[in-house]
């Protein structure tokens, strides 16, 4: 594949990331960001609005409040005791006007409203009793008002007297010329119950506006007292908040939101139900709205934020997932993928599925191969683990010593169970000095020793057979048998076992000898003269047969026969050295091999030896008798008379024969020229 398709192919990856993460993310971000940020502001707007309606509502309800109280206040007045006297004697008008008790009673109504000293405009009288003649308190003290008709007041029709108080509407008063609202409050007679007067109070309107303006819920809001006829307003500035009032289009009784063309605004009204007119406020909801636009631009650029930050995260992360990508595609380049022209411009191009096809294919095939080679591997241990146990099962059931020899240091390991514990310390310190011992018979024989040398020198595999004598002069057999490791076609070392091979010994040598004389029968003999022969060397091979036998058995009887066998078997071993081999081959019939250089000189000597050995005269004292024996000794050598068994046995038995005939008691060394002479020599 070439650079520019990488470049390419990365490219679209790019913007593959970036239009189905980056872009659906920010949508969502988006979408979701501008959906919280409506909520929040109208979550908002609507706790805002909520809140300035209440505080509207409050304010109204305080200016009610306000107004009943002064209500109150002229009517529990009216119910007074003065009130009441005063009214007894107001027949008398002179007196009345003269009464300066009323005039203290009238003093002490003013302390009285307390509630709105600064409204109270004036307070009133009205006789009944005397067709409605009217007293008015002011700075001049108590008049009388003539022109004071108490048909005028605007309630006067309404008011039937059994009700405790009633307000008026907001009005001009004839009297004073001011906006006003009258309280009034039928005296009664106390005995009859009958209305015998009426007291009232006329409340200024610019002293009430001062008292709501006090009023701490009416700070914020812009108050109206609307009449009935929404034709009174009230306020401080009446023509101008009439003007907008009228602007706005508010009629008594609503209350909504509004915006006057310069503020935004929040309205509330209340109707006391004993009067005609409503008090409007208005709450300015202009700051309101400018903490919901602050609110909206935080929550817009937190959005904003958290998008930018999940697009600059997004990034990173498909830069993290380009960049391996980018290493991976360098070594999809480095096994040369053909079939690129370099020229793709999409990331799954036809030739590009061809090799991505290819690739997988072979990436299959590789992971399946993995597959099965992990399963052989485990099957492998498993075998193997399994074998390792049989072996070390086998090992420690066997009395063998496994034991590695390494030929170029000498050094001998053993392993294994250990059937006699001296036997590995004995041989393992070191070859040399244990072949030295085997070879010197210091508590070591090799059976061969020959074979035994070869053997550790890595030229056969063939076993070592070696017998160890231990401190109660028990004769104990050990074998080495194994196999030589090479390197460059060179044994270094020698891995195998050391067995204890006594009973095979013993089986073997069973099979092997006389066992009437303890001499190898005439079978093994015979094959272990045949196996000397067959290495070459020089050998000697002697037979014995014992003259006059035949008078043993037939003077002192068969068991003396059989025990001068024994006897004689016996002393021909005595002469022998341990290489040697003696054989029982018949009935009074010994044979002797000799091996080594030394043969030709040992002959004589030996031969003599034998000679006078045997000859011996064994009695019966029971018996009284007694018989001589001696012995007629033949020698052949090899390989000069004889390669084989055969011919040496041959050769040996004419030199006995000769003996035989010449006279007994001798031995003959067969020269060649026996065969025809048969002239024996007498032994000395
Ligand atoms: P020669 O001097 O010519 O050898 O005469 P010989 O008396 O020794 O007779 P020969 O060697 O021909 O025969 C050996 C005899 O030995 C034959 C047999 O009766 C006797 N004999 C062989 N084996 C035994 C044995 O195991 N026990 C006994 N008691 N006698 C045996
Ligand atoms: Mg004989």
């Amino acid at each position: 594949m070439s650079e520019n398709f990488h470049k390419t192919t990365l490219m679209s990856l790019k913007s593959r990331i970036m239009l189905y993460t980056v872009l659906p993310v920010l949508v969502i971000i988006i979408i979701t960001g501008g959906f919280m940020t409506f909520s929040v502001r109208k979550v908002i707007d609507s706790v805002s609005r909520s809140e300035a309606a209440g505080s509207t509502e409050l304010a109204c309800s305080r200016i009610d409040y306000l107004i009943s109280s002064f209500g109150e206040t002229v009517e529990m007045k009216a119910a007074s005791e003065d009130i009441e006297r005063f009214l007894q004697t107001a027949s008398d008008r002179d007196a009345i006007i003269d009464n300066a008790y009323f005039s203290y009673a009238m003093g002490e109504l003013d302390s009285t409203v307390s509630d709105a000293p600064e409204c109270l405009e004036r307070t009133w009288l009205v006789s009944a009793v005397n067709q409605g003649v009217a007293f008015s308190n002011s700075s001049d003290g108590w008049t009388a008002r003539p022109d004071f008709g108490f048909d005028e007041f605007p309630f006067s029709e309404k008011f039937n007297g059994s009700e405790r108080y009633f307000i008026t509407d907001l009005y001009v008063s004839p009297i004073s010329g001011k906006t006003v609202i009258s309280a009034v409050s039928p005296v009664r007679d106390r005995r009859t119950g009958e209305v015998i007067g009426y007291f009232g109070a006329d409340l200024k309107l610019g002293g009430l506006w001062v008292k709501i303006s006090e009023l701490p819920e009416s700070k914020n809001n812009e108050i109206y007292i609307v009449s009935s006829d929404n034709t009174i307003i009230y306020h401080s500035d009446v023509n101008m908040i009439y003007r907008r009032f009228s602007r706005l289009g508010i009629k008594p009784a609503e209350k909504g939101s509004y915006n006057d063309g310069e503020r935004e605004l929040v309205g509330s009204t209340i109707t006391p139900a004993s009067c005609g007119w409503t008090v409007y406020a208005l709450r300015d909801f202009t700051s309101a709205r400018r903490i919901i636009d602050h609110q909206t631009r935080i929550t817009v650029i937190t959005f904003l934020a958290v998008a930018a930050m999940l697009a600059v995260t997004i990034s990173i992360v498909s830069n993290k997932v380009v960049r391996p990508l980018q290493d991976y595609t360098k070594k999809i380049n480095s096994i040369q993928l053909s079939g690129d022209n370099g020229t793709d411009d999409d990331f799954l191009t036809p030739e590009g599925c061809r090799e991505l096809e290819h690739f997988a294919v072979g990436f299959n095939s590789l992971l399946q191969r993995n597959h099965e080679m992990m399963s052989q591997l485990r099957e492998m241990n498993i075998k193997s683990e399994k074998e390792r146990k049989l072996y070390q099962t086998a090992l420690e059931s066997s009395s063998d010593v496994v034991f590695e020899y390494d030929i170029e240091t000498d050094c001998l390991i053993t392993y294994g169970s250990v059937f006699d514990p001296d036997l590995p310390k004995t041989v393992a310190n070191s070859h040399t000095a244990f072949l030295k011992r085997v070879r010197s018979g210091d508590g070591f024989r090799a059976k061969d020793t020959d074979i035994t040398t070869r053997f550790f020198s890595g030229e056969t595999a063939c076993g070592a057979v070696v017998s160890r004598i231990d401190v109660n002069d028990n004769v104990n057999w050990i074998e080495f048998s194994g196999t030589a490791v090479y390197a460059d076609s060179k044994p270094v070392k020698i891995v195998g076992k050391i067995s204890n091979i006594d009973d095979v010994v013993n089986l073997r040598e069973d099979a092997s000898r006389d066992r009437f004389t303890g001499l190898y029968n005439k079978t093994t003999t015979e094959t272990l003269i045949s196996e000397r022969l067959s290495k070459g060397g020089s050998h000697a091979m002697i037979i014995i047969d014992i003259d006059n036998f035949k008078n043993i058995n037939d003077v002192l009887g068969h068991a003396w026969g059989d025990s001068v066998i024994k006897d004689i078997a016996t002393k021909i071993e005595a002469l022998l050295n341990c290489n040697d081999i003696a054989g029982r081959i018949g009935g009074d019939e010994f044979m002797v091999f000799l091996s080594g250089d030394d043969v030709s000189e040992r002959i004589n000597g030996l031969c003599a030896a034998l000679c006078d050995s045997i000859r011996y005269t064994y009695s019966d004292e029971s018996l009284g008798k007694e018989v001589s024996v001696s012995s007629s000794i033949g020698v052949a050598l090899a390989p000069e008379y004889g390669r084989d068994f055969k011919e040496l046995y041959t050769s040996a038995d004419i030199a006995m024969y000769f003996s035989k005939n010449g006279g007994k008691d001798r031995f003959t060394v067969y020269s060649g020229q026996e065969r025809r002479e048969y002239k024996g020599n007498r032994a000395e």
